[in-house]
């Protein structure tokens, strides 16, 4: 028997409509090779309609045995700053979800948190407690060697990579921009505040312009309970110090951060730029935020619509108690608009009716089985086992 690597699996093109491997035409009559986690479309690029998984490569059993025998894990979809992504697909169904893996050591160095299992554990609580079409849903949380969270899976990316020296049409910027609002009064109201709100952590659910947008990353959140200076508040004053009044003022005014950052998405949104960045500014970055100064390109600004840079102005406010809160944005008149909310109804009915459908059966055979769960080969099994495992994707 030869060396492993003796054996390419390759795809050769017969299809009438063209047949892509990773995003690359094979072309009629022509050959492309095939290798682990290989995506097949047909027609376009990504009408994504197989996976190719070479069972010869051993990539599972670095994962835990309970995740495995639910999940194949493929390709990583992105990474964080507490572990990857992966894209992965559920056994019993064939669905495709996305698997966070939070790695516990890498973790533990980390200056985010004092205690970082808390703030995993906060995340997942949270995750767990919520359930809006604008939220991402947790779909189940492993905690073995690292922590792996299976979440919806968001196949459109971040909206940052949408946003990146380019702008949104205004009218998808307003789709976008009523789910972000959707979503953040729903956690204010269920007393959660994000706090790293920021086109990064905003998911779109397809490659296409109309899509549904979830916000994803609760790991700076916080579950808003009695502070301790609303113990105190609650004795005498007779013998507080001034500083704390002066910070009573502004208790209960936590959920604004929120608002802020949702004012500078919709900027960046709308115009393709930051309004504070330290690039060709005088004043310093944090003296641009502390007075609520934004960079303001006339030229840009022209092709906006006067309604949608007063919601922005209404966002963008120093003060707090005056900013505009998720409920006073919603009712502002320029998200009074009946066929973006058609098209958001519309998008949501398509979600609901493709996560409605019915388990379709892709176990492995017993002899693809074995070797998916890291059992020994058996002697002439080289050639059989270089037979991908095809996955109709969902
Ligand atoms: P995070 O650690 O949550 O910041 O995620 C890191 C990156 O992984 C994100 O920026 C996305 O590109 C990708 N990602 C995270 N969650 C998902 C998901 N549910 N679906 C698809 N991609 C995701």
């Amino acid at each position: 028997m030869g060396p492993k690597n003796s054996h390419i699996a390759y795809i050769e093109d017969h299809s009438g409509n063209g047949t892509f491997v990773n995003r690359v035409l094979v072309g009629k009559g022509r050959r492309l090779p095939l290798s682990n986690n290989s995506e097949i479309a047909l027609s376009i690029w990504n009408n994504k309609v197989f996976v190719f998984f070479d069972l010869t490569v051993d990539d599972q059993s670095v994962y835990p045995k309970e995740l495995r025998d639910q999940y194949i894990i493929s390709k990583t979809l992105g990474s964080g700053a507490c572990g990857e992504v992966k894209l992965a697909f559920e056994r019993k169904t064939c669905k495709k979800v996305a698997i966070k893996i939070i790695n516990k050591k890498k973790f533990a160095g980390s200056e985010r948190e004092v205690d970082p299992a808390l703030n995993v554990e906060t995340e997942i609580e949270i995750l767990k407690k919520l359930n809006h079409p604008c939220i991402i849903k947790i779909k189940d949380v492993f905690d073995a060697k690292d922590y792996y969270i299976v979440l919806e899976l968001m196949e459109g990316g971040e909206l940052f990579d949408r946003v990146v020296n380019k702008r949104l049409k205004e009218a998808t910027c307003k789709l976008y921009f009523y789910q972000m609002l959707l979503a953040v009064q729903y956690l204010h109201e269920n007393g959660i505040i994000h706090r790293d709100l920021k086109p990064e952590n905003v998911l779109l659910s397809s490659q296409k312009e109309e899509c549904l947008v979830k916000i994803t990353d609760f790991g700076q959140s916080k579950i808003l309970g009695e502070t301790s200076l609303m113990k105190t508040l609650c004795g005498t004053p007779t013998y507080l110090a001034p500083e704390v009044l002066v910070s009573f003022e502004t208790a209960g005014y936590n959920r604004a951060v929120d608002c802020w950052s949702l004012g500078v998405i919709l900027f960046i949104c709308l115009s393709g730029y930051p309004p504070f960045s330290d690039a060709k500014n005088q004043m310093s970055l944090k003296d641009q935020i502390t007075s609520g100064k934004y960079n303001f390109i006339p030229k840009i600004w022209a092709e906006v619509s006067e309604q949608a840079l007063d919601l922005v102005k209404k966002l963008l406010v120093v003060d707090p108690k005056e900013r505009f809160t998720t409920e006073e944005a919603l009712r502002h008149p320029w998200l009074q608009d009946e066929d973006m909310k058609i098209k958001f109804q519309n998008l949501l009915f398509e979600e609901n009716k493709l996560t409605a459908l019915p388990p379709v059966s892709a176990q492995p055979s017993t002899s693809q089985k074995r070797h998916l769960e890291g059992e020994e080969e058996d002697g002439n099994a080289d050639t059989t086992k270089r037979l991908a495992v095809w996955a109709a994707l969902s």
